[in-house]
């Protein structure tokens, strides 16, 4: 924590479906660190359709989440939630991404901007008091709430990217995975095509940010599960902490003991507890198309070599990342 009052913001960003539920559980479990998931997603998700938290209670009967709004706004009640969504459309869609850049080029962004990065300031100074921890792990993942994050005043933030392949990506968003949220539910899929063009974006509009100056490292899904620990001690040197090896020894080789946390929106693993193997998703290997690989592989070649994937193929050769 830095000595002016300062929240320190680890903000990790990406794609859906790179793991950033996973990266964001291992940073919680670190003393110092609190995890809260897709923070943006507070407002619908939480107080306006009051869904589960990750500690398997309602948003409104969490006590977490209760002292967070308490600590905030002197409760949610006091926010108009309406209003902040609404903000939030007129500022962090990826169209507004070059203005956040430059914000001052039009003054009535300029006002609704200072307007939503108020509130969100409050947000994070209200987990940091509700938790006592020097650091807020953000896994908002989208470039829009990357780039308001960075103009929040008040917030220290340090961007992890994380990227995963691209194939591993568009495969799992084809797959049928229940929604935690809604019984009956499945989560959002979409067309491998759709995906990879979307993968190329994010991750795309990411690497700017760190141009504009966001200190931002990058980490590839592949490595972490490869080398949790040796990936783990990256990330908390690139965020200036240090943690003592045994408060550490959540996280083995292969496997991560997971504790209850708080996680707001995110996917199903947000609420699992216990022992939980530390293994690479490869199955898009043997269950993507021959067609969407070709696909998937054009779309994003760019962006696969320039994070040292191998290129895209259409065949069946491993492509491991370098
Ligand atoms: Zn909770």
């Amino acid at each position: 924590m830095t000595d002016d009052g300062a929240v320190d913001v680890a903000f990790i960003g990406g794609t859906g479906r790179s793991g950033s539920t996973l990266i964001s559980r291992v940073l919680g479990a670190v003393p110092g660190f609190c995890a809260v998931g897709e923070l943006f997603h507070v407002w619908d998700h939480g107080v306006r359709r009051d869904e589960l938290c990750g500690c398997g209670v309602r948003f409104g009967a969490c006590p977490f989440w209760t002292r967070v709004g308490a600590e905030a706004f002197g409760g949610w009640d006091q926010v108009d939630v309406a209003e902040v969504l609404g903000l939030h459309r007129g500022v962090a869609r990826v169209r507004h991404l070059p203005l956040l850049g430059a914000p001052r080029l039009v003054p009535s962004f300029a006002r609704r901007l200072e307007r939503y990065t108020s509130i969100m300031g409050r947000l994070y100074q209200g987990v940091r008091a509700a938790s006592g921890c020097g650091v807020v792990v953000d896994s908002s993942k989208v470039p829009g709430s990357a780039y308001t994050a960075w103009r929040v005043p008040g917030i220290d933030v340090r961007m992890i990217h994380l990227v995963r392949s691209s194939y591993g990506v568009c495969y799992s968003l084809t797959k049928e995975l229940p929604n935690p949220d809604y019984r009956h539910d499945l989560m959002p899929r979409q067309s491998p095509a759709r995906s990879a063009l979307e993968w190329s974006g994010f991750n795309l509009s990411l690497d700017v940010l760190g141009v504009l100056g966001v200190p931002a490292m990058l980490l590839r899904y592949e490595d972490f599960v490869a080398q949790p620990r040796a990936q783990l001690d990256r990330m908390l040197e690139f965020l200036g902490r240090r943690a003592d090896p045994a408060a550490l020894a959540f996280l083995g080789d292969d496997r991560v003991e997971l504790r209850r946390t708080h996680l707001i929106a995110g996917n199903p693993m947000r609420s699992r507890s216990g022992p939980e193997p530390l293994v690479a998703d490869e199955e898009w290997r043997s269950r993507l198309p021959r067609r969407s690989k070709w696909l998937v592989g054009a779309i994003t070649a760019t962006g696969l070599a320039r994070y040292g994937y191998s290129l895209p193929y259409a065949g069946s050769r491993r492509m491991t990342p370098v």
